[in-house]
């Protein structure tokens, strides 16, 4: 595996990897792997020819007083694991290489950057879409995965492609669990051992918001209230029932509908959802 950390030397291996017949695919992520992570790079060499990653921890999706300088890093045994998987080339950038001084050009996104996590985190997307398109312009690849468990960011992610025209197939993979149900974050060390348990709280309030829609429970209102009554430990950003397209509140769950929810540990801020078909079966965004 290739580990490279400037963008003309990644251009320049890309172009080197590059054929007419090969499917090149990217997993664009900020490290501290785990099986999530994990997931989309399998899912990555068993439909494309030529798999890269990217570990970056960008600053421009952090705000001010959020935690980008205790974010987990840990490169060494992230560049171990993606080779085991194998990945070809392995691109991980200083701030200073990605936005360099001058540094002036972000893409934005209307309405939707400011729903769900954007109500906490303002200029987050901004920083997520600028840099999966800088991402997508350096390597061009033909596919690039992306997890369920950012379902927004995909959503966005996906908005993008299509509003710019960009020439990659955007995948969303499904989410990766703990035993107990937590979806596996990298963020998950920082809790104490009762946020931990109060966290698989997550999931069995997402499986009652279903529950009660495979019932026939057709008021997002409703699916609300009843993720609501199952948690508990934490503070809860945001609780919603959206329609995945647009990520507003129908008035009734009429086709898919996205359960999605934040809540604030003093340790991390844990997000996680399920997007359901009116039946309550299980899809992706
Ligand atoms: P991150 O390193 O947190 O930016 O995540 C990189 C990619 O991995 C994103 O597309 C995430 O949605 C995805 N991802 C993170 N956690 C999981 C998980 N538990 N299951 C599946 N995908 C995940």
């Amino acid at each position: 595996m290739l580990i490279v950390d400037k963008i003309p030397q990644a251009i320049q291996e890309m172009n080197a990897l590059r054929h007419p017949r090969r499917i090149v695919g990217l997993v664009p992520t900020m490290g501290a792997l785990h099986e999530g992570h994990l997931s989309l790079v399998r899912a990555a060499r068993l439909n494309c020819d030529v798999v890269a990653a990217s570990v970056f921890v960008n600053p421009a999706q952090f705000g001010a007083a959020e935690d980008f300088d205790h974010y987990p890093r840990n490169l060494e045994a992230d560049a171990a694991l993606l080779e085991k998987e194998g990945v070809a080339l392995l691109f991980t950038a200083d701030p200073g290489e990605m936005y360099p001084e001058g540094y002036a050009t972000f893409v934005g996104q209307e309405e939707m950057a400011s729903r769900l996590c954007g109500g906490s985190r303002p200029k987050h997307f901004r920083g997520v879409l600028t840099v999966v398109l800088k991402l997508f312009n350096i390597f061009r690849p033909n596919v690039a995965y992306f997890g369920q468990k950012d379902a927004q960011q995909v959503v966005m992610i996906k908005r993008m492609v299509s509003d710019l025209n960009l020439a990659v197939d955007v995948r969303t993979m499904p989410i990766i669990r703990e035993p107990d149900g937590l979806a596996m974050s990298s963020r998950n060390v920082y809790l104490s051992s009762q946020d931990r348990r109060d966290a698989a709280r997550l999931y069995r309030a997402l499986c009652a918001g279903r529950e009660a829609l495979a019932a026939g429970e057709k008021d997002p209102g409703r699916l609300v209230e009843t993720m609501r009554q199952v948690l508990g430990g934490g503070e809860i950003d945001y609780v919603e029932a959206v329609d995945p397209r647009t990520l507003l509140t129908p008035e009734r769950v009429r086709d898919r509908i996205l359960l999605t929810l934040a809540v604030r540990y003093p340790g991390a801020r844990l997000i996680d959802n399920m997007c359901l078909n009116s039946d309550g079966t299980e899809t992706l965004c």
